[in-house]
């Protein structure tokens, strides 16, 4: 069969979920499919034989005429055969995401062009949906990581207070005995810097939780670091393990969300802390290189047993956990924040025994980095 009859074609056009939408070469529209009365609340007979680009927002709208005509004396395709996102008006006024594929076809000497048109207000909309709750869920886990090691925290906080206090009632006591004031200056002087120790750790904290909404810019992962072996300090040191971090000075800084970043390391550096806890060697260490294509490696290694068996293969995936109050949701985390930065994260056992995980992450933005 060479050509489809008219009912064939009628029946092919009306069935199509997809709206379909044939113009000349002028722009003009020749013929619309109920798909495509449906999507932009147009009638048939109030779209063929007017300009398509009534259904398109601006800058379409101003430029189509220029778009088709370029194409035609030049031949070079921006849309046709390739397909791509593009806005669409409706009769309402409202402007929603449209995927649009471009066919086209020649009838003699006249050029025609079908479009395929696809609504995906419905999929953005899932798509933004889901990335709200995943900004929601990384926010939670990093509000549920601090209260885990809330009671290292308290002791980086009440030990410096606690301090400076007895400082102060020294120095009191000294005053009130009328004894040297230079001696009270000293003392008053050290519950200062006592209590901007305390303050650090709050606001460490306070970073460290960020405000929600995530915000991209450049990020030295040197501080990132060095932040991080900060927080966990305490965790570390009560677990006799030796957390250090060792960042070159001339390493390129990321383009990232820095809130996450440290999450990532966090997580990454307390997992390997648990993990090392009851060996014999006890270190962690948290390195970067520049590495090769303009990706920066940050690694973070330990002396730790290893990945056990049982999660090898599913480590990234939530809910898989080897600790009894586990929520195994870490890892996947990580994972999730990571890949969004157009980076990725691996776990690769050492030679000498223990656990690297290795990221890599993009000096520069990247498609990926563009979406979330
Ligand atoms: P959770 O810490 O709540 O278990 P994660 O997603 O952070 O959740 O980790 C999942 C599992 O991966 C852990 O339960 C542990 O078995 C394993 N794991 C993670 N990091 C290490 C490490 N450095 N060494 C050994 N096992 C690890």
């Amino acid at each position: 069969m060479k050509y489809a009859s008219e009912a064939i074609l009628g029946a092919a056009l009306g069935a199509a979920v997809d709206g379909m939408i044939v113009i000349d070469s002028a722009g003009v529209v020749q013929l619309v499919n109920p798909a495509c009365e449906r999507i932009f609340g147009f009638a048939a007979s109030e779209i063929v034989g007017h300009n398509v680009n009534m259904l398109m927002p601006e800058p379409y709208h101003a430029e189509h005429d220029r778009y088709v005509q370029n194409y035609l004396a030049t031949g070079a395709r921006k849309i046709i055969g390739i397909g791509r996102e593009v806005k669409g008006r409706r009769k309402d006024g409202t402007i929603f995401p449209m995927d649009l594929a471009v066919g086209e076809a020649r009838d003699g000497d006249q050029r025609f062009f079908v479009g395929i048109i696809r609504d995906i207000t419905a999929r953005k909309e899932a798509d933004r949906r889901m990335s709200e709750l995943q900004t929601e869920l990384t926010q939670i886990s990093r509000l549920s990581d601090v209260a885990e090691i809330s009671a290292a925290l308290a002791h980086d906080i009440n030990q410096p207070l606690s301090a400076a206090m007895s400082y102060v009632q020294t120095g009191v006591r000294l005053i009130k005995g009328n004894k040297d004031p230079q001696q009270t200056v000293t003392l008053l002087e050290k519950s200062v810097a006592e209590i901007t120790h305390a303050s650090q750790v709050v606001q460490r904290v306070r970073s460290f939780v960020g405000h929600g909404a995530p915000q991209r810019g450049t990020a030295n992962v040197g501080t990132i670091a060095r932040e991080t072996v900060a927080l966990l300090d305490s965790m570390a040191e009560q677990a006799r393990v030796r957390l250090d971090a060792s960042i070159p000075i001339a390493l390129p800084e990321i383009y990232a969300d820095e809130v996450q970043i440290r999450q990532v390391l966090f997580n990454l550096a307390r997992n390997a802390i648990e993990a090392t806890k009851d060996s014999s060697v006890r270190e962690v260490r948290i390195e970067a290189e520049h590495g090769a294509d303009g990706f920066v490696i940050v690694t973070v290694s330990d002396t730790g047993p290893g990945i056990a068996e049982s999660v090898r293969t599913q480590l990234f995936k939530p809910f898989v956990t080897t600790k009894p109050g586990g929520m195994g949701i870490g890892l996947s985390i990580c994972r999730t924040i990571v890949a969004s930065h157009g980076g990725t994260i691996e776990a690769l056992p050492r030679p000498a025994g223990g656990t690297e995980f290795r990221v890599t992450l993009p000096i520069t933005a990247t498609e990926a980095t563009h979406g979330s």
